[in-house]
C-alpha cells in the first residue's frame, strides 16, 4: 500500500550555539546551505508526498529563494515558526491536509536523513501509529543531583537517543498535538503520542544522521560529506 506522506520540517531555530554570523539554515555546508540538504532529501525520497517547512519569521523570502535555487519541488508551503520547536512543527502541522494518511517530522538541521530511514519510518507509523529513529546510547550514563553529585548510574542498555525522523498516523498525531496543554515544553514529537498512551516504536537509525548544533557538528557534517 502506497501511504500519502506531508513531511514537516522545523527549521526556525535561532541556531545561537553554532556560533556563526548567518542564521542556521543558511550556514554553508560543503558551500550549500545547510537546510537544503535535508530538503533535498526528503524531495527525492519516493515517500514522501509534500513538504512544510517552518522558518523564522524574518527568513520566509529567502528560504523559499533557496528552495527554487537547489530546485526542491515539494516545498508546498514555508511557514512562520515559533518560539518553540514543537510550536514550529504545530504551524506546520496545522496546514496539512486530513487527507494525507502519515506526517513524517525530520529537523533542518539534520543534513542526512537515509531514504531506508524515511521508509521504515513511515511503514513503521503506518504499522503502530507512531515511530522514533533512534540510536542506542553508548556512554554510560549519570543522574546527577544537587551541586553537580552522582545520584546514580542509570542502565543503558534500555536507553535509545531519539533523532528524527519521526513518523505518525495522521489522526494519531492531531490528537497528541491538540491534547497537549504545554507545548513549549516538548523537545520531541513522540512524546505527545507517549503521554496520550500510544505505542511509539523506535526504529534503530544511523550515527551519521546528526543534527548540526555546534561549530563542531558542522566539520563532523563536513567530513560526513
Ligand atoms: O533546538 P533543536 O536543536 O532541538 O532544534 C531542532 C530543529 O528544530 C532545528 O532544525 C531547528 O531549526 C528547529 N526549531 C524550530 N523552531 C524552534 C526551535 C527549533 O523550527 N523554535
Amino acid at each position: 500500500m502506497r501511504y500519502k506522506v506531508a513531511a514537516i520540517v522545523p527549521a526556525a531555530g535561532s541556531g545561537k550555539r553554532l556560533g556563526s554570523g548567518d542564521k542556521k539554515p543558511f550556514v554553508l555546508l560543503a558551500g550549500k546551505p545547510l537546510v537544503t540538504y535535508a530538503l533535498k532529501a526528503l524531495d527525492s525520497s519516493k515517500y514522501i508526498d509534500q513538504i512544510y517547512v517552518a522558518a523564522d519569521p524574518d527568513s520566509i523570502g529567502r528560504l523559499k529563494s533557496v528552495i527554487e535555487k537547489y530546485g526542491i519541488r515539494k516545498v508546498v508551503k514555508v511557514v512562520a515558526g515559533a518560539v518553540t520547536r514543537a510550536g514550529s512543527v504545530k504551524n506546520c502541522f496545522d496546514l496539512v491536509d486530513p487527507s494525507f494518511d502519515i506526517v513524517l517530522i525530520h529537523d533542518g538541521a539534520r543534513p542526512f536523513p537515509g531514504e531506508s530511514d524515511i521508509m521504515n519510518s513511515v511503514l513503521l507509523a503506518a504499522r503502530f501509529g507512531g515511530s522514533v529513529t533512534a540510536i542506542p546510547v553508548t556512554d554510560t550514563i549519570k543522574l546527577a543531583g544537587k551541586g553537580l553529585f552522582v545520584r546514580k548510574t542509570i542502565d543503558r542498555s534500555s536507553l535509545w537517543r531519539a533523532q528524527t525522523p519521526q513518523a505518525f498516523r495522521y489522526d494519531i498525531f492531531k490528537k497528541a498535538i491538540s491534547g497537549t496543554k504545554n507545548i513549549s515544553n516538548v523537545t520531541d514529537d513522540a512524546s505527545m503520542l507517549e503521554r496520550l498512551g500510544k505505542t511509539v516504536k523506535i526504529l534503530k537509525g544511523s550515527p551519521r544522521n546528526i543534527k548540526v548544533t555546534t561549530k563542531e557538528d558542522l566539520k563532523i557534517a563536513e567530513v560526513l560529506i
